[in-house]
């Protein structure tokens, strides 16, 4: 029982240990995502682009691993005032912010992220939801959810060939109805 207690708290303290070094990660606040539209309707085949806006769009970082406690161990001198790890480099460089596609029905509706304009394009009839994910270094990241609805196209063409058999039938019925008058 005692060697189980021991083995218990080797174990948590050991978890703890490992823990630490990742809460130390330098965090310089959340990246933000906006995006006005929340709800999308298109048909299949169509593709429409909605924008959306990062803040911030870059940021000047070195290019060390950007942890306070860094696991290159280059001691007291790892971090400049900034905060950033010179580990790999001592000159800033900028560091986009990017936007992924983190959830989606791929079987629904297709999405591509470029330059603050998000490309939905519908692919088959459905709704679903689609996570627009900004990333950028070192930030908490955020995220929008747009609902998606993709209209069968086909449900149009459905109606206009049903009427036009209709009208058809309707014109070979008048004829048909027309000889017989005029037989008899
Ligand atoms: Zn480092
Ligand atoms: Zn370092």
């Amino acid at each position: 029982m005692k060697k189980t207690c021991f083995a218990f708290i080797t174990i948590l303290l050991l978890l703890t240990a490992f823990s630490l070094p990742a809460a130390a990660y330098i965090n310089r606040g959340t990246v933000q995502i906006h995006c006005d539209t929340t709800a999308l309707t298109l048909a299949v085949g169509q593709t429409v682009q909605v924008p959306y806006s990062v803040d911030p769009a870059e940021s000047l970082q070195t290019q060390g691993c950007g942890m306070a406690d860094c696991p290159d161990g280059c001691g007291a001198n790892c971090l400049s005032r900034e905060g950033n790890c010179v580990c790999v480099d001592t000159v800033p460089v900028p560091f986009y912010t990017e936007v992924l596609v983190k959830k989606i029905d791929e079987r629904i509706v297709s999405v591509s992220c470029d330059n603050g304009i998000a490309t939905f394009q519908g692919l088959a009839p459905g709704s679903c939801t689609v996570n627009l994910a900004a990333r950028l270094r070192e930030f908490t990241g955020s995220s929008v959810d747009i609902a998606v609805t993709v209209e069968g196209a086909g449900t149009a063409n459905v109606w206009w060939i049903a009427g036009i058999c209709l009208l058809l039938a309707l014109i070979l019925l008048t004829g048909l109805r027309l000889r017989k008058r005029v037989r008899g």
